[in-house]
């Protein structure tokens, strides 16, 4: 009941010669098994659109802000996101959170502006290794995710795709085990089902750190993880084109 989600977070990799030669690959490769969506540098949102026309490809941008528009140079609104065909919002991926300071606060603003705008937002959560380490991964997920319910609501997480990414699987090479991504994932839906057991059970949640094609049906296959948010390996047509027909 909840169709495998493969997507591509090409974080700032790219250009417009190299993006077309990975689209064209991605539109001959597909071969329907999961949706797929694409997430470019924002300055190359017009060459999706153009290139995924008459597609079943969706794509969206890394990040967004929450404000409507003004006085805040460098960002982007979610309505200029909308209005040139994006679908889906990465919000609070762990290098925002890490490098550029995000706060939970700041990161559920964002996901109330997204689906204000009427988009998907794909809400990212993890934990680091240290706090891996502390035996305090649940406690992180849950603060990361209790953020967002407290602002948003449960109801909204039937539009919300969350991705679980351990901070230190993210390319490092070191994927999770598909055992040790379940438990995370299997934890995460009990905290909304705690809320509302009808949304949990339609809400995807994605695995993301170091996914390969060599991995990705194992992990695909545990119950709970219902596809992918892929970095690296996104960036070789071959490679992502099996991760996605693994689903
Ligand atoms: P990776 O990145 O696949 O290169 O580990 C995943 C991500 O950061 O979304």
């Amino acid at each position: 009941m909840r169709r495998t989600l493969v997507a591509a977070n090409w974080k700032m990799n790219g250009n417009k010669a190299s993006n077309e030669a990975l689209l064209e690959a991605f539109k001959k490769g597909f071969d329907g098994s999961a949706d797929t969506a694409v997430f470019p540098p924002a300055l190359y949102i017009s060459q999706l659109a153009e290139s995924l026309k008459g597609t079943d490809i969706a794509y969206g941008v890394q990040n967004a802000y929450f404000e409507e528009k003004g006085a805040y140079t460098g960002e982007l609104a979610l309505s200029m996101v909308k209005e040139f065909g994006c679908q889906y919002v990465l919000i609070g991926h762990s290098e925002r959170r890490e490098i550029f300071g995000e706060t939970d606060e700041q990161i559920a603003a964002k996901v109330e502006a997204t689906l204000a705008a009427d988009l998907i937002p794909m809400l990212c959560v993890g934990e680091t290794l240290e706090e891996r380490e502390a035996g305090i991964t649940e406690k992180v997920v849950k603060t990361q995710i209790d953020a967002v319910l407290k602002k948003v609501g449960i109801a909204a997480f039937e539009k919300i795709v969350i991705a679980y990414e351990p901070v230190w699987a993210i390319g490092t090479g070191k994927t999770a085990s598909p055992e040790q991504a379940q438990e995370v994932h299997a934890f995460i839906r009990q905290l909304l089902a705690a809320e509302e057991a009808d949304v949990s059970q339609r809400t995807r949640i994605l695995y993301g750190g170091s996914v390969k094609a060599a991995s990705a049906e194992a992990l695909f296959g545990q119950p709970d993880i219902d596809g992918g948010l892929v970095g690296g390996a996104s960036l070789i047509a071959d490679e992502f084109v099996a991760i996605c027909n693994a689903a």
